[in-house]
C-alpha cells in the first residue's frame, strides 16, 4: 500500500461522494471492497473516498428495472432470491464463478465493472441482459449504455470523477432463458481461457432475440451481433446454435486477426456459445 495518503472521507450519500471526488480533483480513490484497489494503488493518491457505507447494497425489482446497487458484494448477488428467478438465474450463477470466498464476499458489483479486468465475471452478464449503468457526478444522476461504461476512455472517470451507483437490467429481461458458460484451469482460477453468457427471448420453441457476451478472450467483455442476428426468427435447435457458434468464432478470427496465440480460446469461445445456446434452448 502507498504511503503518500493524508486524507479519508467517508461520505454517507453517493452524490457527496462524488463532489468530494470532483473537488479533490484526481488526487483521489474510491474504496469500495478494495479487493483490486490494494493492489494498484498509484503513489499519487493523497486521498481515500471510502464509499463502503453509502446505502447502495439493495436488489430490488420493480416495473420497468431489476436494479443491483453498486455495493452489492458478489456473494450477495449469488445468493439473492431475486436473483434466483431473473434469466433462469444467470446473474447468481456468473457470481459464483468467482474464484475465492474472500474476493466474493468482500468484491462489490461497482469494483467489477469500473475496472472490468479482461477476467472479470460480471460484464459479460450485464451486456448479455441489455444493463445500463446508473451514475452520479455529484449534481445529478444519469445512465449509460452498459457497454459504454466498458470504453476505456468512459471507464477512466468512474472512480476518479464519477461514482457508480447502479447497474440496471430492464425488467423484461426476466423471463429471458440465459445461461453461463466458462473454461478456466481450475475452479478457483479467476482467469477464463474464455467466458460466455447467451440469453434468449423465445416463444413457442422460437428464438425472437439472442444475446451473446464473451469475455476474457478479448480485452475487454463484448457482444457479438452478427451472431446475434443469425438466431433471430430461428428455430430453438441445435442446428441454429452451431451456426451462431461458428458466426462466433469468424468474428473473433477477425478481431483477434487470427493470432496463432489466441486460436484456442476462440475455438473454446465456439463451443462455450453452442453450450450456452443449448442450455438456454432447454424448454
Ligand atoms: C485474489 C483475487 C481474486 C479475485 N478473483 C476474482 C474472480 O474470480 N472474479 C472476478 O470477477 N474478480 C475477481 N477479483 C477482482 C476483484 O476482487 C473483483 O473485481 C471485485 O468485485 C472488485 O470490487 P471491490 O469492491 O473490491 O473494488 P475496489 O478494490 O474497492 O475498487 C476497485 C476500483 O474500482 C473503483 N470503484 C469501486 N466501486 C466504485 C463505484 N461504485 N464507482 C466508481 N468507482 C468505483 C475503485 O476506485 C477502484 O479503482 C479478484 C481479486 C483478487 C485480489
Amino acid at each position: 500500500m502507498a504511503t503518500n495518503i493524508r486524507q479519508f472521507f467517508f461520505p454517507a450519500q453517493a452524490r457527496e461522494a462524488a463532489r468530494l471526488l470532483a473537488k479533490l480533483n484526481s488526487k483521489a480513490v474510491v474504496l469500495a471492497g478494495g479487493t483490486r484497489l490494494t493492489r494498484a494503488l498509484s503513489p499519487c493518491v493523497e486521498a481515500v473516498v471510502d464509499i463502503s457505507d453509502l446505502p447502495l447494497k439493495r436488489i430490488k425489482a420493480d416495473k420497468k428495472w431489476l436494479r443491483i446497487g453498486a455495493l452489492c458484494t458478489i456473494a450477495e448477488l449469488e445468493k439473492s432470491p431475486v436473483l434466483a428467478k431473473w434469466a433462469r438465474g444467470v446473474i447468481a450463477k456468473t457470481a459464483g464463478f468467482g474464484s475465492n470466498a474472500l474476493a466474493r464476499s468482500m468484491g462489490t458489483v461497482g469494483g467489477n465493472v469500473v475496472r472490468a479486468h479482461p477476467f472479470n465475471h460480471l460484464p459479460p452478464v450485464f451486456l448479455a441482459l441489455d444493463a445500463q449503468a446508473a451514475y452520479t457526478d455529484g449534481r445529478s444522476e444519469k445512465t449509460l449504455p452498459f457497454a459504454d461504461l466498458l470504453k476505456p476512455e468512459v471507464m477512466r472517470l468512474f472512480g476518479v470523477r464519477v461514482l457508480l451507483t447502479e447497474v440496471r437490467i430492464p425488467a423484461e429481461t426476466r423471463s429471458w432463458a440465459a445461461a453461463a458458460q466458462r473454461l478456466s484451469a481450475t475452479r478457483t482460477d479467476w482467469e477464463s481461457v474464455a467466458h460466455c453468457v447467451a440469453a434468449v427471448d423465445k416463444k413457442g420453441g422460437v428464438c425472437r432475440k439472442a444475446a451473446i457476451a464473451l469475455s476474457a478472450v478479448l480485452p475487454r467483455a463484448a457482444r457479438f451481433e452478427k451472431a446475434e442476428r443469425s438466431l433471430a426468427g430461428q428455430p430453438c435447435t441445435e442446428a441454429s446454435a452451431e451456426a451462431a457458434a461458428a458466426e462466433v468464432v469468424k468474428s473473433l478470427a477477425e478481431f483477434t486477426q487470427n493470432s496463432a496465440a489466441k486460436a484456442y480460446a476462440c475455438e473454446v469461445s465456439g463451443v462455450l456459445v453452442r453450450r450456452a445456446l443449448m442450455e438456454a434452448f432447454q424448454p
